[in-house]
C-alpha cells in the first residue's frame, strides 16, 4: 500500500540571521490510508509548524511533503488550492465556523465551492449528521451551540467532501473533559467505519489515546513512536503518558 502522505526531510527555519529559530530540524514520516496518527510534543516543539506546513499554509525551508504522489511544496495558486480544498478536511481548536451561517450552511459550504452535486451532499449531510449527532442544530448559528456541538460541525464540513486526509490541530482544546471524549469517539468512529484517514497535532494524553500511532516531536525533531496494540485505551494512554513526562509535559485531563 503506498502512502497517502509522504513527508521526507522537512525544515523549517524563521526569522534570518542572526535571530533565526530552528522549528523543524528534518522530519521524515509517512501516513497510511486509514492511520489516525497523532503527532504530540510540549509547547514550542514545532507541532503547528509541521502541520502547517503540511497544511501548505506556510513553505517549508527544506525537504519534501509529497501527498499521494503530488509534491505539495510545489503547487502554487489556484491549484493548490483547489487540490487542498478537495483532498485535505481541516479541524481546528476553535472550530473556524462562519458565524453568519448556520450548521447545515457551514457544513455545506465546501460542497458549493467544489460543485458536489446537491443530491450526493444532501445525503452525505443526512449521514454525517446523524453519526455526529448534531442533526437538531443544523438550523442553529453557531453562537446557539455548544463548544462540542460546534466542532462536530466543524467535522462533518471537514469530511462532507470524502477528503483523502483530516489535519486536525488541537481539536480538543477548547473543550471541556466530557464534550472532548465525544469529540474523540466520534472522529475515531469515522476512521474505522469510513477509513478516514486522521493527522492530528495535540498536547493533550488522553485525546493522543484514540490514536493508532503517535509521533513524538522535541525541538522539531521526531524522538519516539507509539503504536497502540491489542491493549485498552486506558493502558496505551498510560504509555503516553510516560513518554510526555520524559517531555516535561503532561495531561491535564483524565480518562
Ligand atoms: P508548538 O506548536 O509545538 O507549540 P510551534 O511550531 O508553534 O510549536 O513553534 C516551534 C518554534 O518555532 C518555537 O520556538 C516558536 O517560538 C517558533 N515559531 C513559531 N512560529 C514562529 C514565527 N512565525 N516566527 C518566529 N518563530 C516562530
Amino acid at each position: 500500500m503506498d502512502p497517502i502522505l509522504n513527508i521526507e526531510n522537512v525544515t523549517k527555519t524563521y526569522g534570518n540571521v542572526p535571530n533565526q529559530t530552528k522549528a523543524l530540524n528534518g522530519i521524515t514520516f509517512q501516513v497510511m490510508p486509514g492511520e489516525f496518527l497523532g503527532i504530540m510534543g510540549s509547547s514550542g516543539s514545532g507541532k503547528s509548524t509541521l502541520l502547517n506546513c503540511i497544511a501548505t499554509v506556510i513553505q517549508p525551508t527544506g525537504g519534501s511533503i509529497v501527498m499521494e504522489g503530488r509534491s505539495l511544496t510545489s503547487l502554487s495558486g489556484k491549484a493548490l488550492a483547489e487540490y487542498r480544498g478537495k483532498n485535505i478536511g481541516y479541524l481546528f481548536q476553535n472550530f473556524e465556523l462562519l458565524d453568519n451561517l448556520t450548521g447545515r450552511e457551514n457544513i455545506l459550504l465546501p460542497t458549493s465551492l467544489h460543485n458536489m452535486p446537491e443530491k450526493d451532499s444532501s445525503l452525505r449531510l443526512k449521514q454525517l449528521a446523524e453519526y455526529l449527532e448534531i442533526t437538531d442544530v443544523l438550523d442553529r448559528f453557531p453562537m446557539q451551540m455548544s463548544g462540542g456541538q460546534r466542532q462536530r460541525v466543524a467535522a462533518a464540513r471537514a469530511m462532507i467532501l470524502h477528503p483523502k486526509i483530516i489535519l486536525a490541530d488541537e481539536p480538543t482544546g477548547a473543550l471541556d473533559s466530557k464534550n472532548a471524549k465525544k469529540v474523540m469517539e466520534k472522529l475515531s468512529g469515522l476512521n474505522q467505519q469510513e477509513q478516514a484517514t486522521i493527522l492530528m497535532v495535540t498536547h493533550d494524553s488522553n485525546a493522543a489515546s484514540f490514536c493508532k500511532r503517535i509521533l513524538f516531536i522535541q525541538d522539531g525533531v521526531l524522538f519516539h513512536e507509539l503504536r497502540r496494540g491489542e491493549e485498552s485505551r486506558r493502558d496505551f494512554y498510560e504509555r503516553i503518558l510516560k513518554v510526555m513526562a520524559q517531555l516535561g509535559g503532561g495531561s491535564c485531563n483524565v480518562l
